[in-house]
C-alpha cells in the first residue's frame, strides 16, 4: 500500500474543505481499502467521514430518505424500507456478505468500483485503472461481464445490487460540494464506459453523496429483487430484476424493471415496461415483454449465456408478484 496521510472530519464543510482531486473519502471502507492495498486506488489524502452527520431514515411526502453514512445492514431491516418497498430490502440482503453490509455504507455501496478481475490485477492492461492502456477482459476471461452499454474500451458490468432496486423506483441522490447542494437521478449519475472508462459517474471533484431519496410509490409494496449468481451468498450478480408492480381488474396499470449483472451501469428497460402495462401478466406476455430487454445486447465470447439468463431472470421475478 502507497502512504497516504489521514484525516477525521466532523463536519461536512471540513471534509470538503479536504476533498478533492487526490483525496478519497473513508466510510465503511470496504471497496477503498482493498483495492489501496492492491495499489489499484492510490489516494495521497484519505478522510474520514464517518462521523459525519449524515445519518437517518425517515419518511415524509416526498418520499423515503436515506443517509449516505447509514449501513447496508440496517437499512436493510428498517421498517420504513422493508415493508413499503421490499425490492431495496431484498437487493441489500442478496449484497455481499453480512460482515460487509454491516460496515459498508449506502453512498459507498452506490459508488462501489467494478468486479472486473483485470481491473484489480495491476499486472494487465485496464482502461478504467490506467486510461489508454487497453481492455484485457475483451480478449481474456469474460464470463461475468456485461452485455448492455458496453464499448470497445470496457465491458465491465456494474457491481451494485442496491443501485438496481433504486433506479427501478426513479430514486435521487442529494449531492454536497463546495458550490453547494445539487439533487441528480441516480440513474444520471453514472456514465456509460464509451472511450473514457475510467470516468464512472458524475461526480464532481470531492463532492459527497448526502442522501438518497425514493420518490413515494404506493405500490412499491408489490416488488422484488430476485439475484442469479453462481453461489447464493456473498457472490455478484450474473443477472439481477428488480421489480414492481401495481395490477388493476387482473391488468398490469403500472410497472418497473430495471437490471443488473448485465449492464455497465443499473440498467431500466422502458420497453419491457412498455409492453406490459395494459396486459394481463400471463406468462406468455411477460416472456414476449422479458425478449425486449435484450435489444442492442452485444454478448462477449464466455457471456452469451446471459440473453438468455436476463430474460430468465425477469420473467420469473415478475411473476412471482403477479400470479
Ligand atoms: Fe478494465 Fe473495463 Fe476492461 Fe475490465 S472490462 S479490464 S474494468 S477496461
Amino acid at each position: 500500500m502507497r502512504a497516504f496521510d489521514f484525516a477525521v472530519a466532523r463536519t461536512v464543510p471540513e471534509a470538503l474543505a479536504r476533498g478533492g482531486a487526490g483525496t478519497a473519502y473513508l466510510a465503511g471502507g470496504t471497496t477503498l481499502v482493498d483495492l489501496m492495498k492492491l495499489e489499484v486506488l492510490t489516494p495521497r489524502h484519505v478522510v474520514d467521514i464517518n462521523h459525519l452527520p449524515l445519518r437517518g431514515v425517515h419518511a415524509d411526502r416526498d418520499g423515503l430518505h436515506v443517509g449516505a453514512l447509514e449501513r447496508m445492514s440496517d437499512v436493510a431491516d428498517h421498517p420504513l424500507v422493508a415493508h413499503p418497498y421490499p425490492v431495496i430490502s431484498q437487493a441489500l440482503r442478496a449484497s455481499a456478505s453480512p460482515q460487509l453490509r454491516n460496515m459498508a455504507s449506502i453512498g459507498g455501496n452506490l459508488l462501489q468500483r467494478t468486479r472486473c478481475g483485470y481491473y484489480r490485477d495491476t499486472a494487465t492492461a485496464c482502461n478504467r485503472r490506467t486510461p489508454g492502456s487497453g481492455c484485457a477482459a475483451i480478449g481474456g476471461e469474460n464470463r461475468g461481464h456485461a452485455i448492455l452499454g458496453t464499448s470497445d474500451a470496457c465491458v465491465a458490468a456494474h457491481p451494485s445490487d442496491l443501485a438496481v432496486a433504486l433506479v427501478a423506483l426513479d430514486a435521487s441522490v442529494l449531492l454536497t460540494g463546495r458550490a453547494g447542494t445539487r439533487e441528480l437521478r441516480l440513474a444520471d449519475l453514472y456514465r456509460l464506459p464509451g472511450e473514457t472508462p475510467h470516468l464512472e459517474h458524475d461526480l464532481r471533484p470531492g463532492e459527497l453523496i448526502a442522501r438518497v431519496t425514493v420518490p413515494p410509490l404506493d405500490w412499491a409494496r408489490r416488488s422484488a429483487y430476485l439475484k442469479v449468481r453462481d453461489r447464493t451468498s456473498y457472490e455478484f450478480a450474473l443477472a439481477s430484476a428488480a421489480v414492481a408492480v401495481s395490477l388493476r381488474g387482473g391488468l398490469v396499470r403500472d410497472v418497473r424493471v430495471a437490471v443488473g449483472g448485465v449492464g455497465t451501469r443499473p440498467w431500466r428497460l422502458p420497453a419491457v415496461e412498455e409492453a406490459l402495462r395494459g396486459r394481463a401478466p400471463r406468462p406468455e406476455v411477460v416472456e414476449a415483454a422479458a425478449e425486449r430487454a435484450v435489444a442492442g445486447a452485444r454478448p462477449l465470447a464466455h457471456n452469451a449465456f446471459k440473453l438468455t439468463l436476463l430474460r430468465r431472470t425477469i420473467t420469473r421475478a415478475l411473476l412471482s408478484l403477479t400470479e
